[in-house]
């Protein structure tokens, strides 16, 4: 292959040994790859492409919500938090939390307000400045660069962030070691084996390089374990939220309004058969 074009992500991101496979779903960068270890969905596209692709993350708003959805956000992240909370046993006084890829501190606002000792990571010089400017302590880089003392923190947090990454498993080596023996890690990412995904094929947003900035690996409910195992941590818990079909603007209102109503009644069904939208992994340290 022309080194110019020479794939980003050459294997299994999950650590599997078995060739990707290519299979019918065909993106702009190529048809995506499969590992028929676990699952895992890769995408063809080249270093440059995704360079590119993340650098409309580096921004001062990030990743804060607008006014229509930060309370929708807060209940959100309240919720994860509360589970992290139980798998702990502790009360949040009592709990450093590290959220990497923390953008401009959203989800590290609610949880300093719930009561944690809250840190965050973020690669984005602009989006790290913002948390900072909030009163959050920040560090501008990647996680390895932080060098935090081994078992520093009884939480980690990855929102949205392993499908941006070439090799997953050095992050979360790196999270096991900073925490504390028994510490929780939480993982949420898309689920590329959703009904979501599954009916929308090549246009579920997940798989667009452009539109969700660097995303390049699509994981499952089984490929969250395999990755989680071989990186040293339990699977406490997995579980999957939300179906939807379509983004707003991409249909006719009354269609979208259509969809959202078909939407909601398979929320749970989904939730059941872990077909959800969003793949939530709640990890504990071995
Ligand atoms: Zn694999």
């Amino acid at each position: 292959m022309d080194s110019a074009r020479r794939r980003y992500i050459e294997s299994c991101p999950v650590g599997c040994s078995a060739p990707l496979e290519e299979i019918d779903l065909v993106l702009p960068e190529g048809p995506l790859l499969r590992c028929p270890e676990c699952g895992q969905l890769v995408s063809q596209c080249g270093e440059t492409e995704y360079v590119r692709s993340i650098a409309r993350w580096n921004t001062s708003t990030g990743t804060l919500p607008g006014s229509e959805s930060a309370a929708r956000h807060e209940q959100l992240s309240t919720r994860r938090l509360r589970k992290m909370l139980a798998l702990l046993g502790k009360p949040p006084q009592e709990v450093q939390l590290l959220d990497v890829g923390c953008s401009s501190g959203a989800f590290l606002m609610t949880a300093r307000k719930m009561g944690f000792d809250v840190q965050g990571v973020e690669a984005s010089a602009r989006a790290s400045e913002t948390a900072r400017l909030a009163g959050l302590k920040v560090f501008t880089g990647v996680l390895e660069s932080a060098r935090f003392p081994d078992a520093s923190f009884d939480a980690a947090t990855l929102i949205e962030l392993i499908e941006h990454l070439r090799d997953p498993r050095v992050l979360l080596t790196e999270c096991r070691r900073i925490l504390k023996p028994g510490g929780v890690l939480l993982i949420s990412t898309p689920n590329a084996a959703s009904w979501t995904a599954r009916v929308m094929g090549r246009r579920w947003h997940g798989f667009s390089l452009s539109v969700m900035g660097g995303h390049i690996s699509f994981f499952n409910a089984r490929s969250i374990v395999v990755i989680a195992q071989r990186c040293g941590f339990e699977t406490v818990l997995t579980e999957t939220r939300n179906v939807r079909f379509f983004e707003r603007g991409q249909c006719p209102a009354a269609v979208h309004a259509a969809a959202k109503i078909v939407s909601e009644l398979l929320n749970w069904p989904a939730r059941l058969l872990g077909r959800g939208h969003d793949l939530l992994a709640y990890l504990r340290k071995l």
